[in-house]
């Protein structure tokens, strides 16, 4: 179909290669990166791969201070590991011998109460009292096929958690939960200590997510924090089994001396520009964005504990790489614009700060094309988020999208993500999202969940290369089009994340 826009819908699509893609994916998702954790070495290892690719595609700097890196403080606040803790006299090793959960700053010595179970908290004199009670396993995914929804934080962990507040209801002033004598609980138990001790993460200047925008502040996926509980929050302690004795002495106390830190570590977004051809478009940038990083490295599980996030988020990172040499052989009337963010995982970390600190005007970005997973499931299905309302804030944008995939990649197009009731919220938990709250026309490509999104098993060897590169075909040429277009994208009037 001959396309009326300067250029053609996609002239260089030839520049989109499965042998780049390939080769990229494989480096920045294989094992050597460490599932690049924001804030870690890891992740910084990864924003420098990136930059490294960005200027051999033939990117200009668009960064801080004309590099290709913005560097900013992330926040963090955990329980520290220097806390002291004891269970009928025994001390405790945060983390390796004990979950600690609820902890605030200060200190506890309470004498224990041990209760047979939760329908023993009745007849039990509990109030004011620490509550010991011995817990079994509730029915979890095998180690090896466990997906994010059967996962030890949604059925052991939150076991603990429910139980804790069983003990609360009933005036418990503190849990105490020992594992009987199964192995997955322990295994359970440090996979909870392994999410757990990283506390929460957060950017000073940002200010504090709101509403809505607060229900997905995990990042696609969020830390396993403290979510889910119902009831008041005591301060719990999970213990292995071997601690059973020594809670049940008669006369034993639990003593805490918990108090949290709080220090500021870097992250970094990359960004990188290819300037328009038309001079008076000079300042209307299209800006394409990914996220670099995901989970690090973290339990083991059948031996992999790395957490190589090859879908999550490798699959964009190397799309927009690809979508920016294509840019590059072929610069549009607009100038088109590439962010790789650090730390959605977080909480959309990077995009939030980028958002708030832009390198070009904030005014001046026309749309963003984010997106998040999109080389797996069906190779011929995929979807577009901000594509209905509510969540649709620019008529344009999603045209071009649409116009795209009608004429060049003809994916079969899930419309029921995208719908404000859909359990997911699939729509906020990427970094599009501090783009649409600021007003700026913004979209999402994904290829959706699947059973090894956030495990160690979404490896580099389970992408398929061929759907990644038409996803990255659309991204581009959604792009193509809006960089080409007599008029930058509307913006819908009166569109509002917040209902
Ligand atoms: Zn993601």
């Amino acid at each position: 179909m001959p396309s009326p826009l300067r250029g053609g819908i996609a002239p260089a699509l030839d520049a989109i290669t499965e042998a780049d893609l390939r080769r990229d994916m494989f480096a920045m998702g294989g094992d050597a990166m460490r599932g690049r954790e924001a804030g870690t070495l890891d992740e910084m290892r990864a924003t420098g791969w990136i930059a490294e690719r960005a200027r051999e595609a033939g990117l200009q700097p668009a960064g801080d201070d004309g590099t290709f890196f913005q560097w900013w403080p992330m926040r963090r606040s955990r329980l520290s590991e220097n806390s002291q803790l004891s269970v009928g006299g025994r001390s405790l090793r945060m983390w390796k011998d004990a979950v600690v959960l609820n902890a605030q700053n200060g200190t506890l010595d309470l004498p224990i109460v041990f209760v047979s179970d939760t329908a023993a908290l009745r007849s039990a004199d509990v109030r004011g009292k620490a509550v010991a009670m011995v817990v079994a396993p509730v029915p979890t995914q095998p180690l090896d096929q466990f997906t994010i929804r059967g996962n030890f934080q949604a059925t052991l962990s939150a076991m603990i958690r429910q139980r804790a507040s069983a003990i609360a209801q009933a005036g418990g002033a503190a849990a105490i939960l020992i594992n009987d004598g199964s192995p997955i609980l322990n295994t359970a138990l440090d996979a909870t200590a392994a999410l757990t001790s990283r506390g929460q993460y957060g950017i000073d200047s940002a200010g504090a997510p709101t509403g809505t925008f607060a229900r997905a502040a995990g990042g696609a996926g969020g830390a396993g924090g403290g979510r889910g509980n119902a009831g008041p929050a005591i301060p719990t302690v999970w213990l292995r089994t071997g601690m059973l004795d020594a809670a049940r002495a008669s006369n034993a106390r639990l003593t805490a001396l918990t108090f949290n830190e709080t220090f500021y570590y870097p992250s970094g977004n990359v960004i990188g520009v290819v300037r328009g051809t038309d001079p008076k478009l000079a300042n209307e940038y299209v800006l394409f964005s990914a996220h670099q990083d995901h989970d690090g490295t973290r339990y083991s599980v059948n031996g992999d504990s790395i957490w190589n996030g090859a879908d999550d988020n490798v699959s964009v990172s190397v799309a927009v790489l690809a979508a920016a040499r294509a840019f590059v052989k072929h610069p549009a009337p607009r100038p088109a614009i590439f962010i790789w963010q650090g730390a959605e995982e977080r909480g959309l970390l990077g995009s939030r700060w980028f958002v708030g600190h832009p390198t070009v005007p904030q005014s001046q970005i026309i749309a963003v094309l984010n997106g998040d997973m999109i080389g797996r499931n069906n190779p011929d299905s995929a979807a577009l988020l901000g594509a209905q309302p509510p969540h649709k804030n620019s008529n344009a944008l999603v045209d071009a999208a649409l116009r795209a995939n009608a004429e060049l990649t003809h994916f079969k197009l899930d419309t029921i993500w995208d719908r404000p009731t859909h359990p997911e919220g699939w729509y906020f938990r990427s970094d599009h999202l501090p783009y649409a709250r600021a007003g700026i026309p913004a979209i999402m490509f994904s290829t959706l969940l699947h059973p090894d999104y956030h495990t160690p098993r979404d490896e580099p060897s389970r992408i398929d290369i061929a759907k990644l590169a038409k996803m990255t075909q659309w991204m581009y040429a959604t792009g193509w089009i809006v960089a080409t277009a007599p008029q930058r994208p509307d913006v819908i009037p009166g569109f509002k994340l917040e209902r």
